[in-house]
């Protein structure tokens, strides 16, 4: 059951936790709209991105291997502090 690593922690993450239902609340109703639409102008600006990429490469040749640690958009930033410390991401 322990999912957090204090007392204080476990109220934070309730305040967190509230936080986070409305913003997927919010998020579910506005943002399926929104998303498709983001959706099909991320994929055209990958397109372009991917396009550019190849002929940097293609015209610089010198086989580095950056194309696979691309820095991602989106907001998925907190991943990484999520599995820090526990559920809470910035705990
Ligand atoms: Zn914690």
């Amino acid at each position: 059951m322990d999912r957090y690593c204090a007392d204080d922690c476990k109220a934070d993450a309730r305040r967190w936790q509230r936080a986070q239902a409305n913003l997927k609340y919010r998020a579910s109703q506005l943002g399926k709209q929104a998303r498709q639409a983001q959706a099909i102008r991320y994929r055209a600006r990958r397109k372009e991105q991917k396009d550019a990429e190849t002929r940097q490469q293609t015209a610089s040749k010198q086989g580095q291997l950056n194309a696979s640690e691309q820095p991602r958009e989106g907001c998925h930033q907190d991943e990484s502090e999520e599995k820090s410390c526990c559920d809470r991401p910035g705990c």
